[in-house]
């Protein structure tokens, strides 16, 4: 199998046998084998490298989960628990503090756990590993190298699950969901935070959150301007900040200096596909994620895909609905019950920024396609239609979209042809 080099000690391992292995304990992984046992999956295996389940949820300690699975809002830890508990329930083999290392197209894992290290064998893999953050040297951000820089979200388990206190005066750079929570967050610890500063014209997370961590906070949130140098010797002590223009790049004269000791960077979200790509899975570069049909499968037979290992999600809820499926879906597959058939693509275009699934299979009756745009829009009418003969298979007319939000359209008749989807004012 892949990384175990010809005559290792590792192949004379004993393989064992499972039938769904779901990989990553967060919410999505857990709806996953929930999804697979309920399915009928008797052998399902959840594996997670942290020493408890429930993912990135655990350092969510503020509300707002939960709306649309348990129709009330919880924290992420109270959200994290009732699937914990659904999956001790129903009988499902947890592993914690056990991490995949490797995943071969043959779908033998390897797993090293407190209990050993072994291979096994599935009958279906779902891929739920999660993302991670984009850092410092991916965006190129330029200035001394102090101390005081933190992804958004390693700052937050620093403060909600270490307790620390990480500065006196904050800036934030990127409006995503997780800088804003953030920005509140930091406000409740006493620490000024002094702007939230987003290179695009409009907010990277969700309306509720500007409102509610910012507006309600008087942190101000300023648009089209961007962190142009950061300054500081042992400790960050200032950073520079720009306005840019359409493309994106500073306008000279629009400097202004910020002192600050903290900078959180809130600019993106990355799946987490280093396993994915060792057995072999197609990825998209508009998602950074699996490209999948509407069972969620990837193009690697049998492995299947949910959460924000496969895009990006707005909101917990949605990585769960699609876990759920992505297990009933592996279960299926394991069980011998899904049928080989014909497919089709489905591709986005214009303003769509991207669509899921990318692959519809012939015969997929009213499949769900979602989708993000590239920039808000009023009155947007989004269609797919059949390339070859210009069909239109589904269209939906939506008052107002932004970049941040999931959108769903319905397709009306199963696909006969590759589809795109596009949007007009
Ligand atoms: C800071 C922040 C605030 C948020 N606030 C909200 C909110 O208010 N409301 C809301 O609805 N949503 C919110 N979200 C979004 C929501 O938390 C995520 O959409 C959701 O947690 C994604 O679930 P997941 O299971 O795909 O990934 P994760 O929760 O990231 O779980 C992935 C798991 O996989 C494990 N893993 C990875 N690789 C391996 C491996 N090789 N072997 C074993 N295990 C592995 C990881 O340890 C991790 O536990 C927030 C997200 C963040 C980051």
């Amino acid at each position: 199998m892949s990384g175990v080099p010809e005559g290792s000690p590792l192949t004379a391992l004993p393989v064992e046998k499972r039938d769904v292995v779901v990989i990553g304990g967060g919410p999505a992984g857990m709806a996953a084998a929930l999804g697979a046992r309920r399915a009928g999956a008797g052998n399902v295996l959840l594996v997670e490298r942290d020493r408890v389940l429930g993912g990135i949820l655990n350092q969510c300690i503020h509300d707002g989960f939960g709306l649309f699975l348990y129709k009330e809002t919880i924290s992420g830890p109270e959200y994290a628990e009732r699937l914990a508990e659904d999956v001790a329930r129903e009988g499902i083999a947890v592993k914690t503090g056990a991490m995949v290392l490797d995943l071969g197209p043959d779908r033998v894992l390897r797993l090293n756990a407190p209990d050993g290290y072994r291979l096994i064998r599935a009958g279906a893999i779902v891929l739920a590993m999660g993302c991670r953050e984009r850092t410092r040297e991916m965006i190129g951000l330029p200035g001394t190298r102090p101390a005081g820089v933190w992804t958004a979200g390693s700052a937050q388990a620093l403060v909600n699950l270490q307790n620390l206190r990480i500065g006196s005066e904050a800036v934030i750079l990127g409006s995503g969901d997780i800088g804003l929570i953030m920005a509140r967050r930091l406000t409740f610890e006493g620490i000024k935070v002094k702007g939230v500063f987003e290179i695009m014209p409009w907010a990277g997370g969700l309306e509720r959150n500007v409102r509610q961590c910012l507006k309600d906070f008087d942190i101000p949130l300023e648009l089209g301007r961007t962190v142009v140098e950061i300054r500081g010797r042992e400790r960050l002590s200032a950073v520079v900040t720009a306005r840019v223009d359409e493309g994106r790049h500073p306008i000279p004269g629009t400097d202004a200096v910020v002192p600050c000791d903290t900078l959180l960077l809130s600019v993106g979200l990355i799946p987490e596909n280093e396993l994915s790509k060792r057995a072999g899975v197609v990825l998209s570069p508009l998602t950074g994620g699996a490209v999948v049909d509407e069972t969620l499968m990837t193009s690697a037979e049998g492995v299947f895909s949910c959460g924000n290992v496969l895009h990006i999600h707005d909101v917990a809820d949605g990585a769960s609905f699609e876990g759920f499926e992505a297990g009933k879906q592996a279960a299926d597959y394991a069980l011998g019950r899904r049928s080989a058939c014909a497919s089709f693509r489905v591709a986005a275009k214009g303003c769509v920024r991207y669509v899921l699934p990318q692959v519809l299979r012939r015969g997929a009756d009213g499949a769900a396609l979602r989708f993000r745009v590239a920039r808000p829009a009023r009155g947007l009418k989004v269609e797919a239609r059949g390339i070859l003969t210009g069909r239109v298979y589904g269209s939906r007319r939506f008052a107002r979209v932004v970049p941040s939000e999931m959108q769903r359209l319905v397709l009306r008749a199963p696909a006969e042809e590759d589809i795109e989807v596009d949007g007009h004012e």
